[in-house]
């Protein structure tokens, strides 16, 4: 395994293996790694020859006031964890100034900006988080260009809005999806648990509930989403220092607000709450089932 700082180096340690014919898959992390980020680079081995890790703290996607500063950076012990795992041939982990060369990660003169996909859910309430996401992104398919890009689909909404970049921006890499790893009790895991007190982390589980519930009405055939929002925020309120940000059922594609759930409709159902500081998002892609009633086509 090679660790590598530059845009430069990774081109041309990359460029022969391509010329080559191996398959590169890219997997983005912003580092302090847990089974959630190996679960990606398991499934990066599984279709490709040459896995390249990247770490990187992306200022750009945090906003004001958010944890950027104080976001975990252990870069040895992720290292070692990755060592640990077969088949990781490369890991970037570029400086700020490497990846904004021309804005010292300040907001760039020319950035990616997303639009609609980000008026629910996280993009709601985080302005401006998908543009960094989508441009921090793009920055790492032009330096990678990688065959495959690996993404978890615990960020529900990133995974859908990088989906949509590859395809309108014709770039030519498949975005694919792993499922949300999680600690034995439902909690999904994510770099940002290490944050949590005892007791926090205790009632940190109910996101993990909500979402199942969630899922089980849907299954059940329910359709009216005010009726799933109210149960959702109802079992939220079952954790005493939760703060829901949202709770919301969306289009899988969209994204857009659904008021009602049609047959076979593939949908997103998510939540996102402050544990005392702490933001922890969760969510699930479900089709709704096939049998139930077609309200447009009665009407
Ligand atoms: P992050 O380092 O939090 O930016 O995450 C890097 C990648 O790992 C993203 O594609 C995340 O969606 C993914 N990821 C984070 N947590 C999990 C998890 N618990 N299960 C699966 N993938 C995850």
């Amino acid at each position: 395994m090679e660790l590598i700082h530059h845009v430069d180096a990774v081109r041309k340690r990359l460029d022969p293996l391509r010329a080559e014919g191996k398959r590169i898959a890219l997997v983005p992390t912003m580092g302090a790694l847990h089974d959630g980020h190996l679960a990606l680079v398991r499934e990066a081995r599984r279709l490709a020859d040459v896995v390249v890790v990247s770490i990187f703290v992306n200022p750009t996607q945090f906003g004001p006031g958010e944890d950027y500063e104080r976001y975990p950076r252990p870069l040895d012990a992720d290292l070692h964890r990755l060592e640990a795992l077969p088949g990781v041939r490369f890991v970037f982990a570029p400086t700020v100034n490497e990846m904004y060369p021309g804005a010292a990660g300040a907001r760039e003169p020319i950035s990616l900006v997303v639009d609609q996909l980000d008026d629910a859910l996280c993009g709601r309430h985080r302005k401006g988080h998908f543009d960094g996401v989508t441009t921090v992104v793009a920055k790492l398919f032009n330096i990678v260009r990688p065959h495959v890009a690996v993404f978890g689909l615990k960020d529900a909404q990133q995974f859908v809005i990088l989906k949509r970049m590859a395809h309108d921006l014709f770039f030519d890499v498949d975005v694919v999806g792993v499922p949300t790893v999680r600690e034995e009790d439902g909690l999904a895991m994510s770099s940002r648990n290490v944050y949590l007190t005892e007791s926090e982390r205790e009632q940190a589980v109910v996101l993990s509930r909500t979402v199942a519930q969630a899922v089980s009405r849907v299954r059940k055939g329910e359709q009216r989403v005010s009726g799933i929002v109210t149960a959702m925020l109802e079992t939220m309120a079952g954790a005493a220092d939760a703060r829901v940000q949202y709770a919301e059922v969306v289009d899988a594609e969209t994204l857009q607000p659904i008021e009602r759930i049609q047959p076979s409709q593939n949908i997103l159902v998510a939540v996102a709450a402050f544990l005392g500081e702490t933001r922890l998002i969760d969510s699930a892609f479900i089709t709704a089932p096939a049998h139930i009633r077609n309200v447009a086509s009665e009407a």
